[in-house]
């Protein structure tokens, strides 16, 4: 094996990093993945994912963890329904025949559970935030923020949208998508947001209108996350002067903003408990390259950061870590930069691709047409 004796650092224990390092460690690497956060109970805030039978759950299931995965996933929580800004239910996955293409949804934090039970014993290095590196015999020697640091023949940068190692591959910056995101999760859901909740029914909702969106999802312990979708400025959340810790200021912006959607929806910014975050969406050149080096490389958000629209991040950061375990475990490549730029380059290609659809999709969704774009869009799955 190309890896064999080589240690491998990954930076950052998300999806991406957590499944690279399964691949590698059931091919017998040595790795050890560095996170930022403190411990493994820290709270994964966030929407649940669907995972796709030909990248998310392809990687699942080369980790030998579908098992896992089924006793984890939530089911009935991929059923969507589509309704316009008034709350009328266009679409009805509770009441159609399911899709033939079945995306199952699973919450952030039993993903990553079951992700790290995989793991061997202090495989994750907790309270390692990445701080820089720099080159040192044939690896990297890499500092953390907690003054810690470590050396590595390979390092794997891992640590999503805002990645830190990305700079060491390539000057290439992600481009604003024109949409900014408002994310909140809401305890409780049934108490503090009844009547969405009932709507909700324990799957999806997709709601369009006014060339906004505003996407609901269940979650595990009765919780629901939600996130809004407009086309603001990049710079809109810093210079709308809203402090997203005032949760009156974010309902008075959600009553102006969204003031021809009926009230219903209200309820979900009333919550004294929820905490609101914005975010920019931004995505990559379709046409971004690099030189390949022979001991780094990036996978997922890292490497391809995209609006969520098309529900395919996760999907395609696990899905690097299966080209990219393959490629490092397999005995195709005469040397570990050759599999390194074998990896680069397919992956690039099918990011291009999946960033064109992501792009349209956010295009389309944020249009005076949203709601029938999508409807055709499900009737068409449904032939
Ligand atoms: C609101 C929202 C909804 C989404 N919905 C979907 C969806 O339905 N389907 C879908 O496929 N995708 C969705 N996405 C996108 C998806 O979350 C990402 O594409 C996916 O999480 C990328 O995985 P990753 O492992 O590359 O990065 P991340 O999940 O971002 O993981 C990066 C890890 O690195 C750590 N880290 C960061 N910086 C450092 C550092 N300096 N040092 C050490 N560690 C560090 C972080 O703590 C984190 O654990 C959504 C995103 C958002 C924001």
């Amino acid at each position: 094996m190309l890896i064999q004796d080589k240690k491998i650092a990954i930076v950052g224990g998300g999806p991406g990093g957590l499944t690279l390092a399964r691949l590698l460690q059931i091919a017998g690497a040595n790795v050890k993945v560095f996170e930022r956060d403190v411990h493994k109970n820290v709270r994964v805030q966030g929407a649940t994912l669907d995972l796709h039978k030909e990248s998310g759950l392809k990687a699942l299931q080369k980790a030998n963890l579908m098992d896992a995965f089924k006793a984890n996933y939530r089911a009935g929580a991929e059923k969507l329904r589509i309704v316009d800004s008034q709350g009328k239910i266009h679409f009805d996955d509770h009441q159609e025949k399911k899709m033939e293409e079945f995306r199952p949804e699973i919450d952030r934090g039993p993903l990553r559970k079951m992700l790290l039970a995989s793991l061997n014993d202090e495989t994750v290095i907790w309270n390692s935030k990445f701080q820089t590196m720099e080159k040192y015999k044939n690896g990297w020697k890499i500092f953390f923020e907690n003054g810690n640091s470590t050396y590595a023949d390979i390092v794997i940068g891992a640590d999503g949208a805002k990645s830190k190692i990305r700079p060491f591959l390539t000057p290439i910056k992600p481009i604003y998508s024109g949409v900014t995101m408002i994310d909140a999760t809401i305890h409780n859901a049934e108490i503090e947001s009844p009547t969405i909740y009932k709507l909700l029914k324990g799957g999806k909702i997709f709601a369009f209108g006014n060339e906004k969106t505003l996407i609901v999802s269940s979650k595990e312990k009765g919780e629901m996350s939600f996130y809004t979708g407009c086309k603001t400025d990049e710079n809109w959340f810093i210079n709308s002067g809203i402090n997203f810790k005032d949760k009156d200021q974010i309902l008075e912006w959600f009553k102006v903003e969204y003031a021809q959607w009926n009230n219903i929806w209200q309820e979900l910014f009333e919550s004294k408990k929820t905490i609101f975050i914005p975010r920019p969406q931004y995505y990559l050149p379709i046409d971004q390259t690099w030189e390949t080096q022979e001991n780094l490389t990036i996978i997922g958000d890292a490497a391809h950061v995209m609006p969520p629209f098309a529900g395919e991040g996760v999907n395609m950061a696990m899905l690097d870590a299966l080209t990219l375990s393959q490629n490092l475990t397999n005995s195709n490549f005469e040397n570990i930069k050759l599999a390194m730029q074998d990896y680069e380059i397919k992956m690039r290609s099918k990011a291009s691709e999946i960033t064109q659809l992501t792009l349209q999709q956010t295009k389309s969704l944020h249009s005076k047409n949203a709601l029938q774009n999508m409807l055709e869009m499900f009737n068409n799955f449904e032939q």
